[in-house]
């Protein structure tokens, strides 16, 4: 099944889902962005639960292209998955890891039972990847990804974002 995707303009941690993803990364020990915003919101739970992910399976971080779950803390969500984007590089194409975090992240999903999953637009603050392709990215990847979550939803922060994800979800 493909899931709904579904389209919202506005701050990622002021979404109700199962889960919520954070555009983390790979330290997992928070940053700026999303990923900050999340455990400003979510509160200390969230790290804690990263550092335990440290000092357990994920000693040297989490690579680029994967994902792993946390609680979701005070979030309106039952988890976090965390998720790290590829820096985006005009020189070597890098499009496969960031499709593969929308998919790893909705593997996670589908471990977890979430029926509802909400994304920021990852990869297109601090890493530097164009809105519009990081867009057509997304989509076609949560588009191939055979998951069984019903809702995905795009959550981005501005018109511009907002704009580019219209584009291509049709
Ligand atoms: P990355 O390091 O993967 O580029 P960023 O967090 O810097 O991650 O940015 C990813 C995208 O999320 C950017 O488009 C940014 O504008 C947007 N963004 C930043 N804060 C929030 C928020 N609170 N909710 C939703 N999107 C956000």
């Amino acid at each position: 099944m493909t899931p709904t995707l579904t389209l919202v303009q506005g701050d990622i941690t002021e979404q109700s889902a199962d889960a919520i993803v954070n555009a983390a990364n790979s330290s997992l020990l928070g940053g700026g962005g999303v990923d900050g915003a999340i455990h400003r919101r979510g509160g200390p739970e969230i790290l804690a639960e990263c550092r335990a992910l440290r000092a357990s399976r994920y000693g040297k971080g989490l690579r680029t292209g994967q994902a792993v779950a946390t609680t979701a803390g005070r979030l309106d969500a039952r988890w976090v998955i965390h998720t790290v984007g590829p820096v985006h590089s005009a020189g070597e194409d890098r499009s496969a890891l960031l499709a593969s975090c929308y998919r790893e992240s909705l593997r996670v999903a589908d471990e977890l039972g979430a029926r509802t999953v909400a994304f920021p637009a990852v990869s297109t603050g601090v890493y530097g990847w164009p809105i519009n392709d990081a867009a057509r990215i997304a989509v076609e990847a949560v588009r191939a990804a055979g998951t069984a979550v019903e809702e995905v939803r795009f959550v981005l922060f501005d018109d511009r974002a907002y704009a580019a994800f219209a584009e291509h979800v049709r």
